[in-house]
């Protein structure tokens, strides 16, 4: 029997920093969406008692670094499962890039081997689990619209943004989360965004305000590192976005716009400046994503 798990790629509406925690964590408010740009996660039980994992990109760990592996190796040895998996990751999010690809690929491997293994754990115990992997993975094992704040793993569920697309870039670079966070000088002038005027703007449906209080408090660290962040961001807006925002600690932004009309020709205008352009709709609600 195979299992396998959509792992949705994640982008920040808003990002915010508050303080930094005397644990060393920061403080952060942030509302995050799934879009349709995803990994799969193939599961096969194995007779040995072992944890085998593939990726299809050579450049991602296929060992105990990789989020998918630590999430197994978590569920068997606080289970005391003795059968053994293989993991498959289908890689299509781009890595290191602020979309939570390793969350996600971690928390798709938490639902599949509830099921595969048959541990009738709910999504908020898996949740907690996947905190000691890393502080996207709650967001990402229950998918949808959330705000998430404590150190990002404090989960509340919203309902769905407005529908419309989503054209995210990726300049050829990988952004270290931890070095941006390490460049992180908040003082009086941060200028922080409207999250209260985020999650009005899900809950009333309003596209326009969505678009107007989107914001990333690590966005000027990352553009001070990677001027290219912001080259994109003014191509998008030059050829029409709605609203832009560079998601997570970057260096992937992304435009949002409601017509059609305007997808191709911000697509057209961004492949002649970055290779890694995708084209993907807000999933926004989580759906049943465990495939078979
Ligand atoms: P976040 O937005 O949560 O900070 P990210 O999108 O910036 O995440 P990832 O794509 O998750 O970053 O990759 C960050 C690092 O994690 C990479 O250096 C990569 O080697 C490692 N990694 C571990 N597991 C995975 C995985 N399953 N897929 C991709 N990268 C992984």
């Amino acid at each position: 029997m195979r299992i396998s798990v959509k792992a949705p790629a994640k982008i920040n509406l808003t990002l915010d920093v508050l303080y930094k925690r005397p644990d060393g964590y920061h403080e952060v408010e942030m509302v995050m969406t799934t879009v349709d740009l995803a990994d799969r996660v193939d599961l096969w039980p194995l007779a040995s008692d072992e944890i085998r994992l593939e990726c299809s990109a050579s450049y991602v760990p296929d060992d105990m670094r990789n989020h998918a592996y630590k999430a197994a190796l978590l569920l068997k040895e606080r289970f005391g499962v003795k059968q053994g998996v293989r993991i498959y990751i289908e890689k299509q999010i781009p890595v290191a890039a602020g979309l939570a690809g390793g969350s996600s690929d971690a928390a798709a491997t938490l639902r599949g081997l509830n099921k595969l293994w048959e541990l009738g754990l709910s999504l908020d115990e898996l949740a907690e689990i996947g905190a000691e992997i890393g502080s996207d993975v709650p967001f990402c094992v229950y998918g949808g619209t959330a705000l998430a704040t404590g150190r990002g793993e404090k989960i509340a569920l919203l309902q769905a943004p407005p529908p419309c697309w989503v054209i995210l870039a990726k300049p050829p670079i990988g952004v270290s989360t931890a070095d941006v966070y390490g460049n992180l000088r908040l003082h009086e002038g941060t200028p922080h965004p409207p999250t209260g005027d985020m999650l009005a703007a899900v809950r009333t449906q309003d596209f326009g305000l969505m678009c107007r209080s989107l914001g990333n408090v690590l966005e000027e660290v990352t553009v001070e590192l990677y001027p290219q962040v912001r080259q994109i961001k003014e191509l998008m807006a030059a050829s029409g976005a709605d609203g832009v925002l560079m998601s997570g600690s970057g260096p992937t932004v992304f435009a949002l716009v409601q017509k059609e009309a305007k997808v191709q020709r911000i697509y057209n205008a961004l492949r002649g400046f970055v290779k890694d352009v995708y084209v993907a709709r807000i999933l926004g609600c989580a759906e049943a994503e465990i495939l078979a």
